[in-house]
């Protein structure tokens, strides 16, 4: 069977190094905002080319407190409106709405999945305050022009880049949100996230809101949330950053021999503008026939996973979006298959994905 996604084989690596680390924070005996989380948010934001990183708990979090805290520095108001993609993973709309904002979905380019720069400027009022670009499957959107329409009309601009780990883009967004769950390109044993951000004023206010809006012990300034990345997930992503690069052109060698190998009419093969950083968090293709396809890889050992069979606006969560229309990105949550791809996924394992997929 060749798994979607071995992660016990990725993270075996780090074995033994992490029970060293566990020792450590064990016996050191401080377990919260340690000195791990502090050395993870010097090295990511190092790593990431931003001034500053702050370690939440998760990667919806992230996102949420990047809006919260331009709420609170009085940059953003409550019922403003955010331009966000109709095709993401739900998460990226849900943290709008956890700060009162507004989202304001615009359609994909159904080459990309990526949000459509060409529509965003329609969508303009005069309530809209920000844009959120998604770099979907670990694909850049399309930042330079992003930045552009940005610009022109005075818009913050926030990444989601939860999928994106490795591919930073033009390093011009006002904060960026990750994601460290464990099946992201960099994924802990458990949740985490980060905000890396050159906003002095957001990093430091985003810092406070994590831990319940306090600086100073028992001394509260905002109405905050407890969410802070922890000690030992922060130790286990120390060990793993120095890999990140490697791994993400483990995915991309994968990637290549699927879009040169992979000859079958009935198969939409991504699309990789090579000047565009893309890490492969996931190889998505299209087929007319989704179900069709899945099962047969399925009888022939290949496991494979949809991303994602229900658009936002579709959701029950959301059933007043559910009679809007969105044509393309209901195409394109028909028809994606997600194939196995991975850094520890082995050349032969790839070539009979390719064999496979050629013979159907
Ligand atoms: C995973 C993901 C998130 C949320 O990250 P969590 O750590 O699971 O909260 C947000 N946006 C996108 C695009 C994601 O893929």
């Amino acid at each position: 069977m060749i798994k979607f996604l071995d992660l016990k084989k990725i993270n075996e690596p780090y074995e033994t190094a992490f029970q060293e680390k566990l020792k450590s924070v064990l016996s050191s005996g401080w377990y919260i905002l340690g000195k791990e989380v502090q050395e993870f948010e010097n090295n990511f934001a190092k790593y990431c080319a931003y001034n500053y990183c702050v370690g939440v708990g998760n990667g919806l979090d992230a996102l949420t407190l990047i809006f919260k805290g331009y709420i609170q520095l009085g940059k953003l108001q409550r019922g403003d409106e955010v331009i966000v993609p109709a095709n993401t993973y739900i998460a990226s709309i849900l943290a709008i709405l956890q700060a009162d904002l507004v989202p304001v979905l615009v359609e994909p380019k159904l080459e990309t999945y990526n949000i459509n720069p060409g529509l965003i400027q329609s969508k303009i009022t005069s309530k809209t305050k920000a844009i959120l670009a998604v770099h979907l499957y670990g694909q850049l959107a399309e930042m330079d022009i992003i930045h552009d329409i940005a610009k022109q009309n005075n818009l913050i601009v926030v990444e989601d880049a939860a999928q994106s780990a490795g591919a930073i883009s033009n390093l011009k967004s006002n904060a960026v949100a990750y994601s460290f769950y464990p099946t992201k390109n960099l994924g802990a044993l458990g949740d985490g996230g980060a905000v890396v951000t050159n906003d002095f004023e957001l990093a430091k206010t985003i810092r406070s809101l994590r831990n319940y809006g306090s600086e100073t012990k028992y001394q509260n300034d905002f109405i905050g949330v407890n969410s802070r990345l922890d000690e030992l997930q922060a130790a286990f992503l120390n060990l793993k950053l120095p890999t990140l690069n490697a791994d993400n052109e483990k995915r991309k060698a994968i990637a290549k021999r699927y879009l040169s190998e992979i000859k079958n009419d009935k198969i939409i093969l991504p699309f990789w503008d090579l000047s565009n950083n893309h890490v492969f968090h996931l190889f998505v293709i299209r087929t007319k026939n989704r179900n069709d396809l899945q099962n047969y890889l399925e009888a022939n050992n290949i496991e494979t996973v949809i991303h994602y069979p229900i658009p936002p606006h579709k959701q029950k969560a959301l059933e007043s979006w559910n009679d809007l229309s969105f044509p393309i990105t209901e195409k394109i949550h028909n028809e994606v298959l997600s194939l196995p791809i991975s850094p520890v996924m082995t050349m032969d394992e790839v070539s009979y994905v390719i064999s496979i997929l050629n013979k159907y």
